[in-house]
């Protein structure tokens, strides 16, 4: 593009170009904007598109496939008609996936506050009686999940993301002899925020690896197994499968919800894991459930059919979300392409955009598009304490706002990029 990168200009084409940018920001602060690109969460469009569900399963339509009359109390392993439509997604044996709640999140705080109060099997002792507890976070990352082990005085050890998962070789050697490492989190599919997908082949070495601590847990955060912008597809690795077959069946205790595939606050969120997994939780959640929501499963039955009705209904998201992805993708190339103070990644599905700015600017950043109306997630959010080292992680949520407010959004985030790269060569 002959477009100067920052780093390699003078004094003068430096002075010259934080002129043009300070021109550049006041303008945009002129504009008076209002835009919001923090928030993952699907837009009215993708939430109409499940409108059918409120309909559902219908006035005279409450017995489950079994002849369970879905209105009563009972049945604390959900729907065996909903668990099997995302077994077959995930490829999980039916008897090893539950249906639960609304919220995935909630299911994930359950399963620690049991392993907490009483161990899982294999435990010496519940972890809240020993004295330091580890967790292992792939960073960038889901600031939920930092924030779950922070209420919980969980000490957070970072390893670094990579286009394949997590660094595989960090974990293994965290893991070999530090019994206080009891966990991972893991987004496998469609990372938040990097998009990464984590591979069969890292995958196949968590599910070997030797572990320190007998009851070391991976939380294998399938949020966005099926939520694909690209026709190449990332598919579901057999985590439980690897890991009975490695000898530690325990190991991985699975996630997913249809937050973003029906409704965000009103879906169906399920757990997987090998038997005794599955037999541990629902020993435990009897004490505080005498059954879930099997109208609302049964309403999703109804709503989505089969494996394939997801898959299809995945695509009528996706033809909503890729001109978001595009516009997003369009600007920060348009604007920052060549310039040398920015790098993001194309994403194949899940919801975000992680875009690395000039290190030790990020926060600045969000502070100059704070300043001009564009809101972002703060800076660090995606790290452990909310703390990037680097202070050049941004993560940017393009599913909510429209098409030309993104472009908006993104074309002033460029301006502020680069103001802020320029000031801090000046400075
Ligand atoms: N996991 C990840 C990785 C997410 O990004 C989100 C939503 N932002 C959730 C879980 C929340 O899932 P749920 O709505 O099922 O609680």
């Amino acid at each position: 593009t002959g477009r100067p990168v920052v780093a390699d200009l003078d004094a003068a084409a430096l002075t010259t170009l934080h002129a043009t940018l300070l021109d550049e920001y006041a303008a945009l602060q002129a504009r008076g904007l209002r835009l919001d690109i923090t928030r993952g969460k699907p837009s009215p469009e993708q939430l109409d598109l499940a409108q059918p569900l409120l309909g559902l399963p219908g006035e005279d339509d409450f017995r489950a496939a079994d002849g369970t009359d879905t209105r009563n109390y009972g049945g604390l392993a959900g729907l065996p008609e909903l668990r099997a439509i995302y077994a077959d997604l995930l490829g999980i044996p039916v008897e090893q996936l539950l249906a639960s709640g609304t919220s995935s999140l909630t299911v994930m705080f359950d399963v620690l506050a049991y392993a907490f109060l009483f161990g899982r099997d294999g435990s010496p002792q519940p972890w809240g009686r020993e004295e330091k507890v580890r967790w292992i976070c792939p960073v960038p990352g889901y600031d939920r999940h930092f924030a779950m082990l922070e209420h919980l005085g969980i000490e957070m050890v970072t390893v670094d993301q990579t286009p394949d998962g997590p660094d595989v070789e960090a974990i293994a050697r965290l893991v070999a002899d530090d019994p206080t490492i009891k966990g991972l989190w893991l987004v496998p599919t469609y990372s938040n925020p990097g998009g990464e997908t984590t591979s069969a082949e890292v995958a196949a070495r968590l599910a070997a690896m030797p572990a320190a601590a007998p009851d070391f847990t991976v939380l294998w955060d399938n949020a966005y197994a099926v939520h694909h912008l690209t026709d190449d597809e990332s598919k579901a690795v057999d985590v439980l499968g690897l890991a009975a077959a490695s000898g530690h069946p325990d190991r991985f205790v699975v996630f997913a919800s249809t937050s973003k595939v029906t409704f965000a606050g009103a879906g169906v969120a399920f757990l997987a894991g090998s038997p005794s997994t599955v037999a541990w939780y629902l020993r435990h959640l009897a004490f505080g459930s005498i059954g879930p929501d099997k109208v609302n499963h049964l309403r999703h039955v109804r709503f989505l059919r089969d494996a394939d009705g997801v898959r299809a209904h995945m695509h009528r998201h996706r033809e909503i979300l890729e001109p978001k992805f595009g516009a997003v993708l369009d600007t920060l190339d348009a604007r920052l392409g060549g310039t040398g103070t920015a790098t993001w990644n194309t994403p194949r599905g899940g919801y975000f955009v992680s875009l690395d700015v000039v290190d030790g600017t990020a926060r600045r950043v969000v502070e100059l598009a704070r300043e001009a109306g564009i809101a972002l997630t703060p800076a660090g959010a995606s790290f452990p304490y909310g703390h990037d080292p680097r202070d050049r992680n941004i993560r940017i949520a393009p599913t909510f706002p429209p098409v030309d407010e993104i472009r908006v959004a993104i074309d002033g985030l460029a301006t502020c990029v680069l103001l802020a790269a320029v000031e801090q060569r000046l400075s």
